[in-house]
């Protein structure tokens, strides 16, 4: 995170004090968005001056009256597949540029209704596939710490604004990782929580039964008051659940008793990892362990599959889900068409970017006849079998992991290779194939100014153990 930067408690204890007011901060982002925004190429759009600083009036307004609401004069990033009625929803493709939706995700609601204010949408990967945002029709996004480096994917346009200060809170995706790569990369927050606990309703598909909407926020509290405002049931998600968090914002400043804590380091997520990274790992389980925990090495041999699992259920799940655009209902037609099908191919064809073709193709042959059981099904089964395995695991300890095996790449170095991309995933889409709940926080900086992050994971609606173990470790990491 680029120093100087206030997490939005702090900033929301300056309105309430008055020393700040909502249309003042609004200032200061607006500058950070004009110095960073050229370079960095976080945001695919932002809303119009006027109309921000006059919803800024208003936030003003309810500080000065007493009457402001959790989240009020927060001003909030919005990644561009989570639909919005003020601004265009794109999903970073080309196939829904300047696309208007007809209504507003659930999450934006409740956000709004808390008193966020949405400032813009930001930079993703086409449709949320990738690991680094190079793969968006909008350009790449690169990394405010480092701009030869990228901020990891594909939530990478949200880590970035969240760094340089071009807003306050920030909502991302996370499928295989999309939260957690951009916050291990631009040393900022990113939760993927419990399976459900999120409503995806007005979230542009990629692989439902893997994603969940997320917080991204520059410091952990922050992104447990976002997480609080989003998370509840939806009637229009099916799949969403009735669990309370409730002040769990409050709640996670109390602490923990660092003697009842068990941590767990499944061996298999430590493998190929950046010796400097193993050394501040290794540097914060020795202070927990001095301060009662028990941390014990463990090994879940399943882990070493999580990768091509994850990577055969998002391709069947991405083709199923992209059946839809067919050049008939969203922006991309191909107007020269002389038939149905012509408009297909034509649309498919012009307006699909290269990495989501690969996984149309890859997702359509794991699941075709005589391919399925070989793929689709086997991949199945192992995400059972981790999903056992992680859900008995939890049960006794919190899991510890590298975020990320390497620092992040420089821009290109992986591109061409989409092996190595998707290799950049390997200790994030365990908690996806689980269903649990995952965060990933920033640690310790190397010299270079690189953030190196670490990642929890813990059993289902376990978020608030996870704040807590996290604001721990932080604390121990600093006064060491
Ligand atoms: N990098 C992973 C993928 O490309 C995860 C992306 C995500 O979480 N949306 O599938």
């Amino acid at each position: 995170m680029v120093p100087g930067q206030l997490p939005y408690w702090k900033t929301r204890q300056r309105y309430l004090e008055g020393s700040l007011k909502p249309s003042e901060h609004l200032e200061e982002i607006f500058e950070n968005i004009e110095k960073w925004e050229p370079v960095i190429n976080a945001y695919i759009s932002l809303r119009d001056k006027e109309e921000l600083r006059k919803a800024s009036k208003q936030a003003d307004k309810a500080y000065m009256q007493g009457t402001a609401r959790p989240l009020e004069g927060a001003f909030l990033a919005v990644k561009d597949n989570i639909m919005t009625i003020e601004l265009p929803t794109t999903a970073g493709s080309l196939m829904l540029k300047g696309f208007m939706p007809g209504y507003e995700a659930t999450v934006v609601k409740k956000l709004k209704n808390a008193g966020a204010i949405i400032i813009g949408k930001t930079n993703l990967d086409e449709y949320a596939m990738g690991s680094t945002t190079e793969y968006s029709a909008y350009g790449p996004t690169r990394n405010p710490l480092d701009p030869n480096r990228v901020p990891g994917g594909s939530s990478g346009g949200s880590g970035a604004v969240l760094a340089y200060g071009g807003a306050d809170l920030a909502l991302g995706s996370d499928t295989g990782g999309s939260v957690r790569l951009p916050a291990a990369y631009t040393g900022t927050i990113g939760l993927k929580p419990t399976y459900g606990t999120v409503s995806r309703y007005g979230l542009i598909p990629y692989a439902n039964s893997l994603e969940q909407i997320s917080p991204m926020a520059r410091d952990l509290i922050d992104t447990a008051l976002l997480f609080e405002y989003m998370a509840g049931k939806d009637p229009f998600d099916a799949t969403s659940v009735d669990y309370d968090y409730t002040g769990l914002s409050e709640r996670i400043r109390e602490g923990l008793d660092p003697s009842t804590l068990r941590i767990c380091l499944p061996q298999e997520l430590f493998e190929h990892t950046d010796p400097v990274i193993l050394k501040t790992l290794d540097r914060l389980y020795g202070k927990l362990e001095s301060q009662g925990a028990t941390v014990e090495e463990i090994k879940i041999p399943v882990l070493r599959h999580v990768l091509p699992a994850y990577y055969t259920i998002a391709f069947a799940e991405a083709a199923s889900n992209l059946a839809r655009y067919d050049g008939s209902l969203y922006p991309c037609r191909n107007q020269d068409a002389k038939s149905w099908e012509d408009n297909v191919i034509g649309a498919r064809t012009s307006c699909f970017g290269r990495e989501v073709k690969r996984r149309i193709l890859m997702g359509v042959y794991v699941l075709s006849e005589g391919y399925r059981d070989a793929y689709y099904v086997a991949a199945s089964k192992i995400r059972r079998l981790v999903k056992e395995a992680m859900l008995s695991a939890t049960r006794h300890c919190v899991i510890s992991s590298p975020a990320s095996p390497v620092f992040p790449p420089r821009l290109s170095e992986t591109l061409d290779d989409p092996l190595k991309m998707y290799a950049l995933d390997r200790m994030t889409v365990t908690a996806n194939l689980a269903g649990i709940p995952a965060l990933v926080h920033p640690l310790a900086y190397t010299e270079q100014g690189l953030p190196i992050p670490v990642q929890w994971m813990a059993h289902p609606f376990g978020e608030e153990l996870l704040f807590r173990v996290a604001l721990l470790a932080e604390k121990l990491i600093q006064n060491s």
